[in-house]
């Protein structure tokens, strides 16, 4: 283990633009991996815990967990890593591994899940994480390095849902929100052989959403096309964080449909149909450590790929600033262009 200090960029207060910082290397667990991060994708959840949305963010807090690198270090206990090797880390760094979630290998519902975070004690807008081996994934050869980042958060999210609710037979899904989570939701659903509906908001990002794979693109905010398509899905997948036309929404799917949440807009909406229709409401949080290695297969057979920007990781308020505003198409991902990449 090297004892060069580690640049990060953190924010010391809720919502404050990010400065760099050096810090000690955190201590090397048995199980744990040491990697000198070359990319970081910019995803919503870091700017929420910026902004400490859910309540658990320690300051100064480096943000950043879709994490590509290469091992420079490895723990005693760790036989399937070496040093060199090109590996992703997505949010979750590491877990209890004795819960009764973990002991079912459903690691993403951890009871210590904020103590799992790869951004504890500090994530990827740096020159070096460290995270237990178990969650380190290596990486495709053939697969570029900011297509693996975003996979990590924005694909392991949608594809686990999509994954779990396939069925032999086609159904028709809707993906609400084409942003970053929305515009990959509609290649997997596509390779997966759902019939794909597009909603969207912008009217503009119609040819687009087809490119990805969407069959039909809606409108969100047309109310009259909406009414039309009473009764006539099997699935919604929502990614959208904004305000949604949930009575509307609900409408449109069939008897014993289902409503996925992977985004966090606020719930309002009369119950009857809900109740009537024995519809479902329910959530979905990453995946777990098998589906994303399978994720990451299915990925490369099918050539899904998020669209990317890339920018230096000097410009990080640059980056967040474009999520912010939503202006990122799709993703943006860091790349370490510190003259010292690291620990
Ligand atoms: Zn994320
Ligand atoms: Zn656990």
């Amino acid at each position: 283990m090297s004892s060069k200090k580690i640049l990060g960029y953190a924010t010391k207060g809720v919502g404050q633009p990010l400065e760099p910082i050096t810090y000690a290397p955190p201590k090397l667990g048995q199980h744990d991996v040491r990697v000198s991060v070359t990319h970081c994708g910019v995803c919503h959840t870091d700017i929420h815990a910026i902004d400490d949305y859910y309540g658990i963010t320690a300051f100064p807090f480096v943000p950043g967990h879709e994490i590509v690198g290469h091992v420079s270090a490895v723990g005693k206990a760790v036989s399937d890593l070496n040093v060199g090797d090109r590996v992703g880390i997505g949010w979750q760094g590491r877990s209890c591994m004795k819960c009764e979630w973990c002991l079912q290998g459903e690691d993403q519902l951890c009871l210590d899940i904020v103590e799992s975070g790869t951004w504890v004690p500090y994530g990827g807008f740096s020159s070096s994480v460290i995270a237990d081996n178990r969650f380190v994934y290596p990486l495709p050869d053939s697969m570029p390095s900011e297509v693996a980042a975003v996979l990590l958060c924005a694909g392991i999210t949608v594809y686990s849902p999509l994954r779990l609710y396939a069925t032999e037979e086609k159904q028709k899904i809707g993906i609400i929100g084409i942003g970053g989570l929305g515009h990959l939701a509609l290649q997997f659903a596509r390779a997966l052989d759902y019939e794909v509906t597009a909603f969207s908001s912008s009217p503009e990002k119609e040819k687009e959403a087809l490119d990805f794979g969407a069959d039909h693109f809606i409108v969100s905010t047309d109310e009259a096309i909406l009414r039309e398509a009473m009764l006539s899905f099997d699935l919604l997948l929502c990614t959208s964080s904004h305000k949604i036309k949930w009575d509307l929404l609900l409408n449109i799917l069939k008897k014993k449909g289902r409503f996925v949440l992977v985004g966090f807009p606020d719930i309002e909406f009369n119950s009857t149909e809900l109740v009537a229709r024995q519809l479902s409401i329910t959530g979905s949080f990453l995946g777990n450590r098998a589906t994303m290695q399978e994720m990451f297969s299915f990925a490369l057979t099918h050539s899904i790929a998020p669209k990317v920007e890339l920018m230096p990781m000097t410009k990080v308020n640059e980056a967040i600033r474009r999520v912010k505003e939503n202006k990122a198409r799709y993703r943006i991902v860091l790349f370490n262009d510190t003259a010292d990449t690291g620990a």
